[in-house]
């Protein structure tokens, strides 16, 4: 693999008009264009790994961030919850190097923002401080992302981040740390990794880590690329499954509703059974005020 693209980008902040239901964020920074990472799942992959970095993006962020305050000079008003990265991880192997991420937490404590951050790499402790900092004045979450705790799975689908069980124990310490942290449960494979035996484990295992929060998700197929990684891992690991997801995904790449709902139900019940909520703990002083927040599950 060649070095990655470097990139300018005009603008760096994607401001939506109402925030995000299941994570709150109301704007997403992308420091990093791919993710090196390449879970046979996630429509973020670029091809061949390739991965590009806005390397202006600190200074795009913090101009673009001064615009807001300008036009709204209420101190808590105009307030965005910042999700960096979400469609890359934040701490990819990129990041060691040109730090993009870190600039970000540390405009965030500067400006006092809200930020949310989605990863599996441990080169989050790279930052432990910072974001106990920001834990502490309630501008931070951290949510560590594993769909199972089945550890052929994971190296079928995601074979180059760190195991299952080394995600939980990166939960158990971040929380030692003091930094806000959840875990993101995505994406639940159907017939793979859905069965009440194999949740009930995973939200044990959280629920054992100090995991404040568990948000869930199904795998979705619509987004280009993935549908073709996903059944050739699967026809590679997990051959009985293909016949079944091609019943039970449409042709726009969704499961039927009526396994969601199953699904949802499973999810509820494991939810309540070992106290783990569905939900993110509310970002920031201003959007406690602005979030409705609702149940996803
Ligand atoms: S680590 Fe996250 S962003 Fe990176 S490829 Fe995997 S799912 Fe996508």
């Amino acid at each position: 693999m060649t070095g990655p693209d470097l990139l300018q980008p005009k603008r760096v902040l994607k401001i939506t008009k109402r925030p995000h239901p299941q994570f709150l964020n109301n704007a997403f920074l992308d420091p990093y264009v791919g993710c090196e990472f390449a879970c046979a799942y996630c429509y973020g992959v670029k091809e061949d790994r390739r991965v590009g970095v806005k390397t202006n993006c600190a200074f795009a962020l913090k101009r673009e961030l001064e615009e807001i305050s300008e036009e709204n000079p209420e101190p808590r008003e105009g307030k965005v919850s910042i999700g960096i990265s979400f469609a890359t991880d934040p701490y990819q192997p990129a990041e060691e190097q040109y730090q993009l991420t870190l600039r970000a937490l540390e405009l965030a404590k500067e400006k006092q923002y809200p930020v949310q951050i989605i990863t599996k790499s441990d080169l989050v402790f790279r930052d432990a401080k910072l974001l106990s900092e920001l834990s502490n004045d309630g501008l931070c979450v951290v949510s560590v992302s594993l769909f199972t705790l089945n550890e052929t799975a994971a190296k079928a689908f995601e074979p180059h981040v760190p195991p299952p069980a080394k995600r939980l124990e990166m939960i158990k310490k971040l929380r030692e740390e003091g930094i806000t942290c959840g875990a993101v449960l995505m994406p639940i494979f159907p017939h793979v990794t859905d069965s009440q035996e194999e949740l009930e484990k995973t939200f044990a295992g959280l629920k054992d880590a100090g995991a404040l929060y568990c948000v869930p998700g199904i795998l979705s197929l619509a987004q280009k690329g993935v549908k073709e990684r996903v059944m050739d891992v699967l026809s590679e690991h997990f051959p009985r499954a293909c016949y079944q997801y091609s019943v039970l995904y449409d042709d726009a790449g969704k499961p039927s509703e009526n396994y969601c709902k199953k699904i949802e139900r499973l999810l509820k019940f494991c939810s309540e059974k070992y106290s783990i909520p569905s939900i993110l703990p509310v970002l920031g002083a201003a959007l406690n005020r602005t979030l409705i927040v609702e149940d996803s599950i």
